[in-house]
């Protein structure tokens, strides 16, 4: 990454906090390679194609997010035709249990090793206390096991809080081919079809939500790996991080 001065990279990559300048969560986990992302550029014309679906995604994964969190909040809403099955999917998964929203979108800071970052949601689900977070993607990759035990870490280290748990809900829809077992899935303006087997003049159904719960409990390994991230980042962005101290 380049930047042009040392208030952009400030900027790009942290949170100033009562004047203490932290760097992000996200920022940290994003020095990981993503093995899977070198697949998806590969199967596309160009790098600027791969920007533009990347950024259409987000902004539909962002739009779902603000829709959830708005119902979590018992806010009235208007549900956005895009994201109306996932949406859907949501408020089944909202209706069939007990789920109790204390803290949306919360900014957390860990001093001990010095990192913040944005939370979804601080839930009680089903009686049980933990981090919920939501994400649009098509599976629950492991990376997010380590975004979210930097949470739990920066929430629990001084002991205020009682340990919690981690659940990742994944909120999705695709269609279902009638005649084969393959979905397709739209993502940032891009068809995608999975479980294609054989020849098949594909028939596809109504877009249906989904939605996936899974709850994280390796939290030792977790954030053992983030903090050997965060020192692998701390290396790589030596030059900057130089002139903040
Ligand atoms: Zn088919």
């Amino acid at each position: 990454m380049w930047y042009i001065n040392i208030d952009s990279f400030k900027e790009a990559n942290g949170y100033t906090i009562d004047g203490i300048w932290y760097p992000r969560v996200t920022s940290i986990v994003s020095i990981k390679a993503k093995p899977a992302l070198y697949m998806f550029y590969a199967g596309l014309p160009d790098y600027k194609t791969g920007e533009a679906i990347k950024s259409k995604s987000a902004e539909e994964g962002t739009l779902l997010h603000e829709t959830v969190e708005a119902i979590l909040r018992k806010e009235p809403i208007v549900i956005p035709d895009q994201v109306k099955p996932a949406v859907n999917a949501f408020m089944d998964f909202y209706n069939n249990n007990e789920l109790i929203a204390h803290k949306i979108e919360e900014r957390v800071i860990s001093k001990k090793h010095h990192f913040a970052g944005t939370m979804d949601v601080l839930a009680e689900l089903n009686g049980v206390l933990g981090v919920l977070d939501i994400k649009t993607s098509m599976a629950i990759y492991r990376d997010y096991s380590m975004q979210t035990s930097a949470y739990i870490e920066a929430l629990t280290e001084d002991k205020t809080l009682p340990p919690l748990t981690r659940w990742i809900l994944r909120l999705d829809q695709s269609k279902r081919c009638l005649k084969c077992p393959a979905t397709l899935r739209d993502k940032g303006g891009r068809e995608k079809i999975r479980g294609e087997k054989g020849q098949c003049q594909h028939e596809w159904g109504p877009m249906k939500g989904e939605v996936e719960i899974k709850e994280l409990n390796t939290f030792d390994s977790d954030i053992k790996a983030f903090l050997a991230c965060k020192s692998l980042w701390e290396w790589e962005n030596e030059y900057w991080l130089k002139k903040i101290k």
